[in-house]
């Protein structure tokens, strides 16, 4: 894909994030994929930052770049990311980026109200967006990967590496939830969809 078509399809994406402010890939894009999970519109003085884990919407980050979202993940989900990252170039997936990773409470919080503005309520909100406390991200355990065709391999050959996709709903996110080669579990619905264990155990997200 070139870069010329990227930024196009880049500006388009942002035309519909403005539109819709949705977390929610638009649907209809496809070739180099689209940029999956846009983080909503950034305003005010409580505007979260690169320390907060903030990444740039409409651009993502490379999966070695030396910052908080990617530091702050937990190291053996950070090393499997990067090896998986480099075997989907290897087999042809034409780019990989994070799209997000771990994130502080804050930038959380940030998303949560904004899904709440969006959504209207806790309940619908809670299918996209881990209330602060609750999100794996915030703990280091996910990464949102992007574009679609990357996705799609993480989908396939992630288990290779112990990722599995934890929502059914979201294509582009990853956890480390099994041992490497072993099967993943099936998706949850979406991230208000409990998988058994204690509260607060890993998988709940956004
Ligand atoms: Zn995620």
């Amino acid at each position: 894909m070139g870069a010329v078509h990227r930024r196009t399809m880049i500006a388009a994406l942002a035309a519909a994030l403005a539109a819709g402010g949705c977390a929610a890939p638009p649907e209809g894009v496809e070739g180099g994929g689209a940029l999956l999970v846009l983080p909503g519109p950034v305003g005010g003085s409580d505007e979260p930052t690169e320390a907060d884990g903030y990444v740039p919407v409409g651009e993502g980050l490379e999966v070695d770049a030396d910052v908080p979202a990617l530091t702050g993940l937990d190291p053996k989900l950070l090393a499997a990311v990067r090896e998986a990252a480099a075997d989907a170039l290897d087999s042809g997936v034409d780019v990989v980026i994070v799209t997000g990773g771990w994130r502080s409470e804050r930038y959380q919080e940030h998303l949560w109200e904004e899904a709440l503005r969006e959504h209207g309520d806790e309940e619908e909100a809670r299918r996209w967006v881990a209330a602060p406390d609750a999100s794996s991200h915030v703990h280091g355990d996910a990464v949102d990967i992007g574009y679609t065709n990357a996705a799609d391999w993480f989908s396939r050959f992630g288990y290779e590496y112990g990722l599995c996709q934890t929502y059914a709903n979201e294509m582009w996110h990853y956890e480390l939830t099994v041992d490497p080669g072993e099967p993943c579990p099936p998706p949850l619905a979406d991230a208000s969809e409990e998988r058994g264990g204690a509260p607060g155990h890993k998988g709940r997200g956004r």
